[in-house]
């Protein structure tokens, strides 16, 4: 071939990059031991499992396979690392920080080939685009190690963290868990995925040459079986970060529930990726390419749904077709190769078994002309056009170069199209009007929205999901919170101060500073009260009995009969009937379920609106306040003073949500592009909270108000035990103008309620105040639609504290955080 073939065809000569280096490397080193306390030791079964390269099919290294002794033994050498590296000052875990970016950058040549040799992935992509965001959270969360007194007062590491991470972004993956949790004071047993070990283990090695402590960051390589299994067990393990699918991210979330891990989950998506009519469709078209083949498709945020504005489908569908047969697909470590290949045998069977389901249910197939190469595991871009919404090519993350396409007409009809998932992971939206977009963004369902981009990452800005696709950000200060906990949480979980069948026990130590509030300590019950005379108040009813009085549930703003036409006794410390108050039932949660999810209205309205409706509650409270004190006096035996003041904290606390509701704003995050990141707070949805006994009037009010604050719809079962200040309050909701349905309240059973609240599909949180048990049943039960949960495992918690009961942990629990991506130019 002469210069003039080449200028006339336009070929692509071969442009290799050199395997012989990391071979090398690989060679020297094999097969690999597991990096336990800085050091390299062999798997205590004796066992190696070949790691293999997906372009040939042949084994590229041996590692090693760990087992549970193994975990012992990581586990160990972290929790001793813990007590130093938990300590040692942010400025110090700074500069270890800053030297591991360093050396990852003096490295990345090696990085990048390794990356690709291991998973199959480009050369062009782990060169310019993995590699570069690992060095980059590194340098971010060095940041933040230095920031973290001033900017995170009063937070603590939480200690020892499992981290287990998926094969398609091996070191990103790796760095996404390690730095935030290295930059907060947790030390780190990590496993990478049983197919791509190499570049972890490559990373062992900075960490000996930076001289990062022994024991702070431990790897081990091996089967999920094995290692996995016994790390989300472990009963050392303070933390689990983990990242895959989510069929094993519920898994995780059943086998750790109750245990009080802290837990992060990074899954599954099949994000949607809107094309109106006005966008420019030769940048759509790229936009498309990197959406759903860049990686070959294995990215969890790929845009594998294309929704495209109907006038325009057949012009776009075309154009990508014509892209599709430009693309070039072969040897990973060819600089001009787009595409890769797919990680496993496994994995290209799964991608061959969905889409032959796909062809099957009638969604109409195409692939370019051009074939794959033989030898390994490659698989073709393709592109699937008449689908069905409901059917499995349009539902199911498929994982691979897979696209499929549907059409809308209105904007309306696109958002509806668009959050048809279970998911929620990410979005594009792709329109010349960024008024339309603008508008779009907030309405989807997804954690990270691009605007006329896509698959856009930078450690600044939170990733992670909504709905199924997990909970919990990595990146971005609203990240580190994954990595923290309330310094006074810590140190009562310390004394053991356990809570059980939701009041304290007494002979338990309670916090420090908390106020022994349990009903049946002796010193409070001996105050004497009568039920009736504390009933009547000021001495004006004498010994007159009082109207009986019957709370009825509350639901869609009605006071309603509950669905058993039962009611349970109220008694008083003596064990006298104070009143009765409706058995709810599950019907009674699905009514209350239902109108929760019809106020969404409320979400929509303006945060004046709602800081004004929070106003007046504690407005109308205000004006009854002896009475709710003579309540709480008559329910739980304590002091009118006393409860006076717990009236009085409730109204403070009513304001102090009316003042957030329109103060709890997101930020602009500056990542390097020309453009903004918007991350915003928004609503959960529909959030059950279970209130404590403790305070039983306090208790209600700071959970409710900072979720409807926040904009989110309630379902409130109050304290079990005394749940008369609870029902009191429905006459002070109905004459604060809240619109219906915004607070729904059913009393009763409060586990049994729990447990259809938690089992609810459409209930998107969960909140529970009370026992040990009862956090463990709404753990284990939220992992059917993986609803958030926040649980207090059966500790109190000081209602009366400002520092305990109120305040941005509050709100960081009513919201999630969505970036919005808009970047600037033509
Ligand atoms: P996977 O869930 O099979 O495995 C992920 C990791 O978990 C691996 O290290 C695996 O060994 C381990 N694991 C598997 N079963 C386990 C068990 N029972 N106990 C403990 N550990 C176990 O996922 P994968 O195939 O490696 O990755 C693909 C999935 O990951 C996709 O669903 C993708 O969407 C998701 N993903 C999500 C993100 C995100 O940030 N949201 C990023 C990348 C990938
Ligand atoms: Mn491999």
């Amino acid at each position: 071939m002469n210069v003039m073939d080449i200028f006339a065809t336009m070929e692509y000569g071969p442009a290799p990059e050199s395997a012989a280096p990391a071979l090398q490397w690989i060679k020297e080193r094999q097969p690999f031991g597991l990096f336990i306390n800085n050091q390299w030791v062999t798997p205590a079964s004796g066992q190696y499992i070949d790691s293999i390269n997906p372009a040939n099919g042949k084994p590229l290294a041996q590692v090693a396979a760990a087992n549970s002794t193994d975990v012992d033994a990581a586990v160990a050498a972290a929790r001793t690392a813990f007590e130093t590296w938990g300590k040692t000052p942010g400025h110090v875990r700074a500069r270890y920080m800053y030297a591991i970016a360093r050396h990852i950058q003096k490295h990345a040549r090696l990085l990048a080939v390794l990356e690709a040799l291991d998973n199959g992935k480009s050369i062009r992509e782990t060169r310019d685009l993995d590699i570069p965001l690992v060095a980059r959270h590194f340098y971010y969360h060095a940041g933040w190690a230095q920031l973290m007194s001033s900017e995170l007062p009063g937070y603590e590491p939480v200690g020892v963290v499992g981290q287990i991470i998926p094969w398609n972004f091996p070191l990103l993956m790796m760095a996404w868990k390690i730095a935030p949790a290295l930059a907060m004071g947790n030390t780190v047993v990590l496993k990478p995925a049983r197919y791509t070990s190499l570049t972890a283990l490559k990373f062992a090695e900075i960490m000996q040459e930076v001289g990062l402590p022994a024991g702070v960051v431990n790897i081990l390589t091996g089967e999920a079986s094995q290692v996995g299994e016994a790390l989300l067990r472990h009963p050392d393990v303070n933390k689990i970060a983990f990242t895959g699918s989510t069929d094993v991210g519920r898994s995780i979330r059943r086998a750790t529930a109750g245990s009080g891990k802290k837990l992060s989950l990074e899954l599954g998506g099949k994000s949607p990726f809107i094309v109106f009519d006005d966008a420019d469709l030769d940048s759509v078209v790229e936009g498309v390419v990197d959406a759903i083949w860049f990686n070959q498709g294995q990215v969890c945020c790929a845009g594998s749904r294309l929704l495209v504005q109907e006038d325009i489908a057949d012009t776009l569908i075309n154009k990508l077709r014509v892209r599709m047969e430009k693309l070039r697909l072969g040897d990973p470590l060819d600089k001009a190769v787009d595409m890769g290949a797919i990680v496993s045998p496994g994995q290209l069977k799964e991608i061959q078994r969905l889409v032959a389901q796909g062809v099957e249910e009638g969604a109409v197939m195409w692939q370019p002309s051009w074939a794959c190469p033989t030898e390994g595991y490659f698989y073709p871009p393709t592109f699937f056009t008449n689908v069905a919404p409901a059917t499995s090519i349009a539902q199911v993350e498929i994982f691979g170069p897979v696209l499929v396409s549907m059409t809308f007409r209105t904007p309306v009809e696109a958002v509806a199209l668009a959050n048809n998932t279970r998911y929620g992971l990410a979005a594009s939206v792709w329109s010349e009007n960024i008024n339309l977009a603008l508008d779009i963004a907030p309405r989807l369902k997804a954690g990270s929205v691009w605007i006329n981009c896509t698959n856009m990452f930078d450690a600044s800005s939170g990733f992670g999901g909504y709905r199924e696709s997990g909970f919990g950000r990595e990146g971005g200060k609203e990240g580190l919170y994954e990595y923290v906990q309330p310094a006074w949480e810590a140190q009562g979980k310390a004394q053991h101060a356990v809570v059980t069948n939701g009041a304290a026990t007494s002979g338990e130590k309670m916090f420090e500073g908390m106020q022994s509030i349990a009903p049946e300590d002796d010193d409070v019950q001996t105050n004497g009260h009568s039920a009736w005379p504390a009933n009547g108040g000021n001495g004006t009813t004498g010994l007159l009995p009082p109207i009986d009085r019957t709370p009825k549930l509350f639901i869609k703003g009605k006071q309603v009969r509950p669905d058993s036409g039962y009611s349970r006794a109220i008694v008083d410390p003596q064990q006298r009937v104070i009143g009765q108050v409706g058995e709810g039932n599950r019907k009674d949660i699905r009514n209350a379920v239902e109108a929760a999810h019809a106020a969404s209205g409320w979400t929509n309205g303006t945060t004046h609106n709602r800081a004004q409706i929070l106003y007046y509650i504690a407005e109308n409270l205000a004006i009854r306040e002896n009475e709710f004190a003579r309540r709480i006096a008559q329910q739980t035996g304590r002091p009118l003073a006393d409860a006076s003041s717990e009236v009085e904290v409730a109204i403070s606390r009513l304001f102090s949500y009316a003042a957030w509701a329109d103060k709890f704003e997101g930020v602009v995050h500056r990542p390097p592009l020309r453009g903004v990141v918007l991350a915003m707070n928004e609503a959960i949805g529909v959030i059950g909270i279970a209130c404590p006994d403790e305070y039983p009037l306090l208790g209600f009010i700071s959970l409710v108000a900072p979720a409807i604050a926040m904009g989110n719809a309630v379902v409130v079962i109050p304290s079990q035990q005394f749940p008369l200040s609870a029902t009191d309050c429905y006459q002070v909701l109905e004459t604060s103008d809240l619109p219906a349905g915004v607070v729904n309240i059913i009393t009763g059973d409060r586990d049994a309620l729990c447990q259809v609240l938690a089992d609810h599909d459409d209930v998107d949180a969960m909140w529970y105040f009370g026992s040990a048990e009862g956090s463990k049943l709404v753990e284990l039960a939220s992992a059917g639609n993986m609803k958030r949960t926040w649980v207090n495992y059966g500790y109190g918690r000081n209602w009366l504290e400002t520092e305990q009961g109120e305040g941005q942990e509050f709100l960081r629990e009513s919201t999630q955080v969505k970036n919005i991506w808009v970047p600037y130019g033509e």
